[in-house]
């Protein structure tokens, strides 16, 4: 049997793309390795948010090239975000490599290995308005070992965040349909999955291209919700001014949907907000995230920050400090700018900001997370929530298992019993900084 090594590097939704390409191997009688010196077939799912990223990826295949060179019988596959980006350029930088995949068309894998069988070159990067793989049944997705599956529900954004190259890469939004959606979370259900996260650049803008219904994220979720079991749904990302009314009533509703909201905000101040094109500013961002609060009993939100944007200074990056504590952001991602091709901001370079500035903004900004979420942690000392297991593991000799609250607290409990994939009672008796401790109090859920 032939082996496939999968190198995935970026967001979960590059990790999503990567389960279904593993099942479409399958298919045609790959088996899955994961150490890249026994595979035939060596594949990258590369990732284009930022620089580093891009560049670790031909690091890798270096690597393979090598191998190659040295007379090794493999494939070489190019996949991903910088493929869709890039092409044909990418045979002229590594002409060892035999394919290159774009994010539009990973349902064509089949096809394509069965030329590069035959010793053809392939590019497959074309745009198309189509979603990409909806799991019609034809394949098994090859979903990471977890107890948290993570399905799909638009592909692209429509929004032009002038620093992000997702519309470039991913293409304009394309929502797959119910069916699809609802059969894969009943498939991940009866594999043994606890948790159920719907992805999409703009989660809540699902169905808004639909041409001949109305159905909405709301709807999906009250579907999904409707079915039978003893399971946790989330959903991410979310974009501010997105996020309507009834969706907070769906969420505060529907007992299996978790109380928790990933809002980035990138900037705290209005004015980066508008050079970063995203459609609010500070105010509306605040009402929002105060409103969800009101509504929303013990809710999690958590953001996305970039540090030194293009002519951000230093008082604007305080408003983005001061914004992480006004708003109590549980937690955040935060990232220095890094200009990506033929995004608006990457033209800006007389605006850009000096490196160690940068990074310095950046180191700011992380210690200012890690505060807010000590501060948000405590809030829960004492307090008995459910949680999710989701591993087992020796600590500095000690059992320990740890999982999820259904408002995304990572929970340690030390216990000499693997209770993956179980709910338990937790009591909160620890706080440290990325996670709490928890002692059980009962797994009879
Ligand atoms: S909404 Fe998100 S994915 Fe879309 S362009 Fe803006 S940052 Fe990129």
């Amino acid at each position: 049997m032939k082996k496939v090594f999968i190198d995935t590097l970026g967001c979960q939704m590059n990790k999503s793309d990567t389960e279904r390409m593993l099942g479409m191997l399958l298919r045609l009688g790959y088996e899955e390795t994961k150490n890249d010196s026994e595979a035939d077939l060596l594949m990258i799912n590369t990732c284009s948010i930022r620089q580093l990223s891009e560049d670790k990826a031909f690091s890798q295949i270096g690597t393979w090239g090598q191998w190659k060179r040295q007379g090794k019988n493999i494939k070489i596959g190019f996949c991903g975000c910088v493929a869709q980006q890039k092409a044909n350029e990418i045979f002229k930088r590594a002409n060892y490599v035999d394919f290159v995949l774009g994010t539009h068309n990973i349902y064509k894998l089949p096809d394509i290995i069965k030329l590069v069988e035959q010793g053809q070159k392939v590019c497959e990067c074309t745009e198309t308005n189509d979603v990409n793989v909806d799991n019609t049944g034809e394949f098994d997705i090859v979903r990471v070992k977890s107890t948290n599956a993570w399905i799909p529900i638009t592909e692209g954004c429509n929004n032009f965040c002038t620093y992000c190259i997702v519309p470039y890469t991913r293409g304009r939004e394309r929502s797959h349909s119910p069916e699809s959606i609802i059969n894969e979370v009943k498939k991940a259900l009866a594999d043994g999955f606890r948790e159920i996260t719907l992805l999409g650049q703009n989660v809540d803008s699902y169905g808004k291209d639909f041409k001949d219904r109305h159905y909405r994220l709301v709807d999906l979720l009250r579907e999904l919700n409707a079915i039978e079991g003893n399971f946790r749904i989330r959903f991410v990302t979310s974009y501010p001014t997105d996020i309507t009314e009834e969706l907070i009533d769906t969420v505060v509703e529907s007992d299996k949907v978790c109380e928790y909201f990933h809002i980035p905000m990138q900037s705290g101040s209005s004015e980066v907000l508008k050079k970063m094109n995203r459609r609010y500013d500070r105010e509306t961002y605040a009402k929002i995230v105060k409103h969800i609060r009101e509504k929303v009993p013990d809710v999690t939100i958590t953001s996305d920050f970039i540090a030194g944007f293009p002519g951000e200074t230093e008082e604007q990056f305080q408003e983005t400090l001061t914004a992480i504590d006004e708003f109590e952001l549980d937690y955040s991602n935060v990232a220095a700018y890094s200009p990506r091709e033929k995004t608006v901001a990457a033209k800006w370079t007389d605006k850009f900001i000096p490196d160690d500035i940068k990074q310095e903004r950046f180191q700011r900004l992380n210690e200012k997370v890690k505060e807010n979420c000590l501060k948000s942690n405590q809030k829960y000392l004492g307090r008995t929530m459910e949680v999710l297991i989701e591993n087992y593991y020796e600590h500095k000799g000690e059992m320990i298992n740890t999982g999820k609250t259904r408002n995304n607290k990572t929970v340690h409990i030390a216990c000499n019993r693997d209770l993956t994939g179980q709910f338990v009672m937790a009591k909160i008796t620890g706080i440290k900084t990325w996670y709490i401790r928890g002692e059980l109090v009962d797994n009879s859920i």
